[in-house]
């Protein structure tokens, strides 16, 4: 498909959107304006779409710009711009027009799918809203931003250097074990130390977040949480569901994964520092030189041209627009992320390439990201361009699973196995991971006012459900509070099981692809055009696929997944 220009029908083109004057007149002309029929609705729906646009390609770009360029104060001051003044003064003018769209006695006319979606969102962040939820949330904040703090400033001494967490986990995959084992305790160790802190922080939050449910008449957090994320079309009992799923048929083949790695390390038993280090010491796979980044992007095209030519078309799209930020340089910020620049409909992918398997897996995974915004840039309303979470990542991994058949563009036959088999056993283990975490935050905020001991206890009988049988001798304080570390739970509860219902959706795109690529490829692609313009159970439709988590839908995939591990040699 040949890149359509967009242009402006409402905003003109000499607006800033830096200037928050001028971006208020635009929310006032159309707070004012008076829609006498469906028609004209339709066009200040429209009109309103393109302000936010404007405004939130102007955001991304400033974030955008930061990421790429941490060192530069001007830079900065720029995106604290949008944050701090922009954001904030656009935020309740942009809410009074979803107002004003609900309330409008026209709204009834328009009955297609997209616009009932649109109205059922919109309803539901206005139903939500309670004023005297606002310095509640404050205060949680405030307690995440602490959270976030106590976790920043953790670092280890290790042979004379000051490391980060993060860096120290490298020393995880080293084949010497007891280097490992020395990384291991030291990280456990500094962890500890915060331990009374965090289990006190989160006794802060959970009566706060208990009271934010209350204010809008709900039972409990989860109800509300339910609500903020807008899960319309699956309940608590379906992520319980999901769990017990997991529990019958994703843990028999996380075990037998360990007793392979127990048997190929020569270890009576394997310990928490046995988990990460390749079992058969090889060193790390190399896709390409980290100088070469241009190779990586053409090798990757390579593996898109192989699955479609429009797919590589798209990704052509990117390069041609500079929308490719991949080297890893001083004054980058780390990670990778795919931000969609609403106004001109392209997407950006940010990452830092450093020449190893995981950024194979990155662009593929960001690619598919880019794939679903161009797919969808023909939406007119940027409300419903993007799909729920729980779709956009079936997008991502799929590319990354339908990758995994072309891995030979970086790698001889042995290594693309390797990294095949490396992939699907993360899915599996990912899957428990997933499990535990949303099954803890069902039982935390469906039992307030409980103990810090029953806690413990609940946590330890998942751990018990979903994880290998490790040795933790002498460790099981930091079993114990494992869960500090997982982010989600502190800074957006309940979201996590998103990644888990799109990673059954991208396993069923992916066992399909084995036996009719054409198909499977043409569905996905097909679904991606919808956007955030169907329900999540119709986007699986039309990818060919059921929106389903219980063992009905997970078995099947396991039982592939466990085929496919044995043909593929260790
Ligand atoms: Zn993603």
């Amino acid at each position: 498909m040949a890149a359509t220009a967009y242009t402006r029908r409402f905003v003109s083109a000499d607006t800033d959107p830096a200037d928050a004057a001028q971006l208020e007149n635009y929310y006032r002309q159309l707070a004012d304006r008076p829609i006498d029929n469906p028609a004209e609705l339709e066009k200040w729906l429209l009109d309103f779409s393109e302000l936010e646009s404007v405004i939130d390609e102007y955001a991304s770009r400033r974030y955008i710009d930061k990421s790429c360029h941490t060192d530069d104060a001007a830079i900065k001051k720029r995106y604290l711009h949008v944050v701090e003044v922009i954001a904030p003064k656009v935020k309740p003018l942009s809410d009074a027009l979803k107002q004003k769209f609900l309330q409008s006695p026209h709204r009834a006319s328009l009955t297609s799918t997209r616009h009932n979606i649109l109205a059922r969102n919109w309803q539901a962040d206005v139903e939500r809203f309670r004023p005297e939820n606002v310095p509640l949330e404050t205060a949680v904040d405030k307690l995440v931003t602490e959270y976030d703090e106590i976790n920043g400033a953790m670092t280890i001494q290790f042979r004379g250097q000051e490391l980060t967490l993060q860096q120290a986990a490298r020393f995880l995959e080293d084949p010497d074990r007891p280097t490992r084992q020395q990384v291991w305790e030291l990280t456990q160790q500094r962890r500890l130390v915060e331990r009374e802190k965090i289990e006190a922080l989160y006794d802060q939050l959970l009566p706060i977040r208990q009271k934010i449910a209350a204010n809008v008449g709900l039972p409990d957090f989860r109800a509300f949480q339910w609500r903020a994320n807008k899960r319309f079309e699956y309940t608590p009992d379906d992520c319980l569901r999901f769990a017990d799923a997991v529990a019958e048929t994703c843990m028999p083949l996380v075990h037998e994964l360990d007793r392979q790695r127990r048997a190929d390390l020569h270890l009576p038993a394997l310990r928490p520092w046995d988990t990460a280090v390749d079992p058969q010491s090889r060193p790390p796979l190399r896709p390409f030189d980290p100088n070469d980044v241009d190779g990586f992007v053409s090798k990757t095209r390579q593996i898109f041209a192989t699955l479609s030519p429009a797919l590589a078309s798209d990704f052509d799209q990117l390069k041609q627009h500079g929308n490719l930020d991949l080297q890893s340089r001083k004054g980058k910020q780390p990670g990778g992320y795919l931000m969609p620049l609403e106004e001109s409909r392209q997407p950006f992918i940010f990452m830092n390439a450093a020449g190893v398997h995981r950024d194979a897996e990155t662009l593929l995974h960001e690619s598919g990201h880019a794939f679903h915004h161009l797919a969808a840039a023909n939406e007119d309303l940027v409300f419903l361009r993007s799909a729920p979470m729980e779709f956009c990542e079936v997008a991502s991994m799929s590319m990354e699973l339908f990758g995994d058949a072309h891995l030979g563009v970086f790698y001889p036959p042995a290594d693309a196995a390797r990294a095949k088999r490396t992939h699907l056993e993360g899915i599996i283990r990912l899957l428990p991971w997933i499990a535990t975490i949303d099954s803890f935050q069902h039982w935390i905020y469906t039992h307030p006012g409980h103990t810090r001991a029953d806690r413990q206890q609940t946590w330890l009988a998942l751990l018990e459900r979903f994880s290998s049988k490790l040795d933790w001798t002498d460790f099981d304080d930091v079993r114990q509070s494992m869960w500090h570390r997982q982010t989600h739970l502190f800074h957006a509860p309940f979201y996590y099981i998103e990644y888990g219902i799109a990673q059954l959706g991208a396993l069923q795109i992916w066992t399909k692809s084995l036996t009719d690529p054409r198909t499977a490829l043409a569905n996905y692609r097909s679904a991606l055009t919808f956007g955030g313009g169907k329900t999540l159970p119709d986007l699986f439709t039309a990818a060919g696929i059921v929106f389903d988590f219980s063992a009905k839908t997970i078995a099947p995939l396991m039982k592939v997944i466990g085929e496919e591990l044995e043909r593929l040699q260790r």
